[in-house]
C-alpha cells in the first residue's frame, strides 16, 4: 500500500509498506478515503518534536471504510464508514472515564514524555515515539485500536469533506472555545489564521460571540478569514503592520479588551531567508512571547485558551500580569471523542460547516508536494485533504 513517510527534516516521501492487520481483538483495519495534513504535522516536518524515526508513517486526521474487524469490537462493523480520532483512548482507564481521552494511561508506552513532563499523554496516530509510535493514516490502510471508542460512524448523506475534520481540528476549535468559556456576547481574539484559528472563529460565532478578531502576518490568510468564515464577520489584525496590543486598543475604543484570547499558532518556524530576517528584526515573536502577548491583550478577569501545540519549555512567562489581571488559562490536546457526537449533529443540522477551510484535495501519491505547499503557504493553501484511493 502507499504511505506518506517522514524521512527527516522537511522530507516526506511516498513509500510502499505492508497492509496492516488486526493484531488485538479490539482493533479494526480501515481503508482510508480521506486523510488531512495538519498544522501539527508541520511540527514533525520541521523536526521540532523529539522521537521521530526515518520511515515513520504520518497522519492523524483521517476517515474511511472498515474492512477488517477484531472479535471483541462491538459497535463497528465491516463496511461502516467512520471518522477516527487523532488521540487514541482505551475507554476504560481513570482518564478515559472522565472523558480526558488525550490523557489515556494505556495507549502510550513511551517513557520519554514521563521524564520530561511528569506524566504521559495518550497515544496519537502518526506522531513519533513520544506519543506511542502508532502508524498514521496518511496511507491506504491503517489499524485502529480500541475501535469502539476511537471510531465515529458517519451517515451516508454527509460527504467526506463535511465530516473528516471531526478527527481533529473541528473538535480542537470547539475545545478552544470550551477552554475559553466563550458564550453569548463575548469578544474573542484569535492568534493564527490557519485552519484551526478559522474554525475557532466559526465555532465562536456559533456559540454567540459578538466580535471575533483574528491576528496573523499572512495577508492572504487574513483576507480568507474576512471573506470565508461563515456565520459572522471576522475582523483582522496583521501583526507585521501593528502590534496586536496597540491594534486591539484601537478596536476597543471604550477602553475594554477581548474577553477571551485563543492561541492557535503553537511552535512556528522560519520558512525563508526573509522570515529569518524578520525574526532577527523582532517582527516575529518567539513562542513564549505569543503567550505573553495573550496575557497582555486579554481584558482583566479574562480567559486564555491555548490550542496551539508546544513541546519542551518557554521561558519568561508573564506571571506578574497573569496574577494582577486575575486571569485564567487552559491548554491541551483535544479529547476529540468528548465532542464529536455533538459536533456531528451540528454539521448535520447546518449550524456548523467546516468545509470552508478545505482548499486542496491531491492524491496521496503527491504527499511530498502537498507538505511543501502547506508548509510554505503556497497557492492559497489552507487545508489539504489527500485521497489515497486510486
Ligand atoms: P497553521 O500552521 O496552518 O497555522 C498557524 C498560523 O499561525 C499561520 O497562519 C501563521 O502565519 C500564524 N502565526 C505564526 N506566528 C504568529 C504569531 N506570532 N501571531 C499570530 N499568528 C501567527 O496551523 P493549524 O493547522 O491552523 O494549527 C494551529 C496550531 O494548532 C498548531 O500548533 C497545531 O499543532 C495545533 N493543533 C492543536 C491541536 C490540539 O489538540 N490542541 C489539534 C490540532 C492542531
Ligand atoms: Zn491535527
Amino acid at each position: 500500500m502507499l504511505t506518506a513517510q517522514w524521512m527527516g527534516t522537511k522530507d516526506v516521501k511516498v513509500v510502499e509498506a505492508p497492509v496492516p492487520m488486526v493484531t488485538d481483538p479490539q482493533d479494526v483495519v480501515l481503508q482510508v478515503t480521506s486523510t488531512c495534513i495538519c498544522g501539527s504535522d508541520l511540527h514533525l516536518y520541521a523536526n521540532a518534536i523529539p522521537g521521530m524515526k526515518s520511515g515513520d508513517i504520518l497522519g492523524h486526521e483521517f476517515m474511511g471504510e472498515v474492512c477488517e474487524v477484531g472479535p471483541e469490537v462491538k459497535d463497528i462493523k465491516k463496511g461502516d464508514r467512520v471518522v477516527v480520532s487523532f488521540d487514541i483512548g482505551c475507554g476504560c482507564c481513570y482518564y478515559c472515564n472522565k472523558e480526558l481521552y488525550t490523557s489515556c494511561d494505556n495507549t502510550n508506552p513511551s517513557k520519554e514524555q514521563e521524564l520530561m513532563y511528569g506524566h504521559r499523554s495518550a497515544g496519537f496516530f502518526g506522531y513519533s515515539a513520544m506519543t506511542g509510535s502508532w502508524d498514521g493514516g496518511q496511507a491506504e490502510y491503517v489499524r485502529v485500536p480500541f475501535a469502539d471508542l476511537n471510531c465515529l460512524k458517519v451517515p451516508p448523506g454527509l460527504s467526506d469533506d463535511q465530516v473528516v475534520l471531526l478527527s481533529d481540528i473541528l473538535p480542537t476549535a470547539w475545545h478552544a472555545n470550551e477552554m475559553g468559556e466563550v458564550s453569548k456576547g463575548d469578544r474573542v481574539a484569535i492568534w493564527g489564521a490557519g485552519p484551526v484559528g478559522l474554525l475557532a472563529a466559526h465555532c465562536a460565532f456559533a456559540r454567540g460571540a459578538e466580535r471575533v478578531i483574528i491576528i496573523d502576518r499572512e495577508e492572504d490568510r487574513l483576507a480568507y478569514a474576512r471573506e470565508r468564515v461563515p456565520n459572522g464577520k471576522v475582523e483582522t489584525i496583521n501583526f507585521k503592520n501593528k502590534k496586536p496590543y496597540e491594534a486591539l486598543r484601537e478596536l476597543f475604543p471604550d477602553g475594554t479588551a477581548p474577553d477571551v484570547c485563543i492561541e492557535a499558532v503553537g511552535l512556528h518556524y522560519t520558512t525563508s531567508w526573509l522570515h529569518w530576517f524578520e525574526t532577527a528584526l523582532k517582527l516575529e515573536t518567539d513562542p513564549s512571547e505569543i503567550v505573553n502577548e495573550l496575557i497582555q491583550c486579554v481584558r482583566k478577569g479574562g480567559r486564555i485558551a491555548i490550542a496551539g501545540a508546544y513541546a519542551g519549555y518557554a521561558n519568561h512567562f508573564a506571571i506578574g500580569a497573569f496574577m494582577e489581571k486575575c486571569l485564567s488559562m487552559k491548554a491541551g490536546q483535544t479529547p476529540v471523542q468528548r465532542y464529536w457526537h455533538k459536533l456531528l449533529r451540528m454539521v448535520e443540522e447546518g449550524s456548523l460547516d467546516p468545509t470552508f477551510v478545505i482548499t486542496h484535495r491531491p492524491p496521496l501519491s503527491e504527499a511530498s508536494q502537498a507538505y511543501r505547499m502547506f508548509n510554505n503557504k503556497e497557492d492559497g493553501c489552507m487545508k489539504v485533504v489527500m485521497k489515497p484511493t486510486k
